[in-house]
């Protein structure tokens, strides 16, 4: 038993992370005299969060209760928590899967600055969400009986205002999706590396990094539309009978989402959503189909609407079916940045599995 996943149609577990107060919000909520966070994770499960407008810090959790509101989730992780423990309980139970055929898809959500490239990606000796899956499959497949071939692809891409460019070689661009029969939804055209040298893997998910498309808001922020994707795909066979039928074809996709900041309002209203002027199609696409397959259970069939976006079409045999999703949703817990996690922690809150 896996917390947070049942079994069945619809597997989605939900975890929030927060991040520490940085200098920024430290001077901010100084200047105003305020607390410095409005956040406050309870438990493994429990976050509350705080309006506490006016109020200053050393009365920041006491008393005034009309505005605080909790949520649970299948984990809810503080400021402390490592990398390898966030990888520990979102994703590497989804690793024997993907090893044996079936696909998963992880996903950090969040508003710019929230930490989702940090939980995804990693720092240089402090590897993300990405990295640690990759290791974990290098070490299970190096474990596992020797009767199977195991041959690992990584790609990594961008989809930004609809256009899918390869991260690891930035003279692709305008790639398009295929339908593979074997291998299912494909990049047309897209570098596969298939070293299994960690370091190398590293350098050129770093190098990748660089190539993705940063626009500038004000002048001392930059925001970012870009959703990157990692995929991991893992094909074994028999290496007694290998024929192409024996092969078993398992897809990890680990996605760093464009900042949730301008869908929010809209990604909470809870109805199917419509694209605004200025609004990341894909963003919105996600979050329709994470939306309908949470009714799914609900009230049985429904269409999920993968079709309307670049992102969705992408997923459309990773989310749902036999798939696994989980989401990692990233907060600041300062003060200044209330709306946006107020408005993540209500959108985690909806992905739950109802
Ligand atoms: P996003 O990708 O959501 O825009 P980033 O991952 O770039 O946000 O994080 C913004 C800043 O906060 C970065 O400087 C990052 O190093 C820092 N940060 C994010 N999460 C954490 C964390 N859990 N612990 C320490 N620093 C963090
Ligand atoms: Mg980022």
């Amino acid at each position: 038993y896996i917390k947070g996943m049942k079994k069945g149609n619809n597997n989605i577990l939900v975890s929030v992370r927060t991040r520490p107060v940085n200098k920024k919000e430290k001077r901010w909520a100084k200047e105003k005299g305020v607390a410095e966070k409005c956040v406050k994770v309870i438990d493994d499960n429990i976050i509350m969060i705080k309006d506490i407008s006016g109020y200053k810090p050393e009365e920041a959790f006491r008393g005034y209760r009309e505005k605080e509101k909790s949520y649970a989730f299948d984990y809810a992780f503080n400021q402390d928590i490592e990398q390898e423990e966030i990888f520990q309980k979102t994703t590497k139970f989804l690793i024997e899967g993907v090893m044996t055929g079936f696909n998963a898809t992880v996903f950090a959500y969040g508003a710019t600055g929230a930490g989702k490239t940090y939980t995804m990606m990693g720092e240089e000796y402090n590897d993300g969400v990405m990295l640690l899956s990759i290791q974990e499959l290098f070490d299970q497949i190096m474990s596992v009986s020797t009767d199977k071939d195991y041959q690992l692809k990584i790609s990594y891409i961008e989809v930004y205002n609809e256009n899918i460019k390869d991260l690891l070689n930035g003279k692709n661009k305008n790639l398009d999706l295929r339908e593979d029969p074997a291998r299912g939804i494909t990049v047309a055209g897209v570098t596969e590396i298939m070293t299994t040298n960690t370091e190398e893997i590293m350098f050129l998910l770093r190098e990748g990094n660089k190539l993705r498309t940063q626009e500038a808001t004000n002048a001392n922020a930059t925001s970012s539309r870009s959703h990157a994707v990692l995929q991991v795909t893992v094909e074994n066979k028999d290496k007694a009978h290998g024929t192409d039928s024996d092969i078993n074809i398992g897809k990890l996709s680990l996605i760093d989402l464009a900042g949730s900041e301008r869908a929010s309002a809209t990604l909470n209203s809870g109805k199917r959503l419509i694209e605004g002027a200025n609004i990341n199609r894909s963003l919105l696409a996600l979050a329709n189909c994470i939306n309908a397959l949470c009714q799914k259970s609900e009230v049985g069939n429904q269409h999920i609407p993968y079709r309307d976006s670049k992102l969705t079409r992408m997923l459309k045999d990773s989310l749902g079916g036999n798939c696994r999703t989980v989401m990692i949703a990233n907060i600041s817990p300062s003060f200044m940045c209330y709306e946006d996690t107020l408005n993540t922690l209500k959108y985690a809150n909806r992905a739950k599995q109802i």
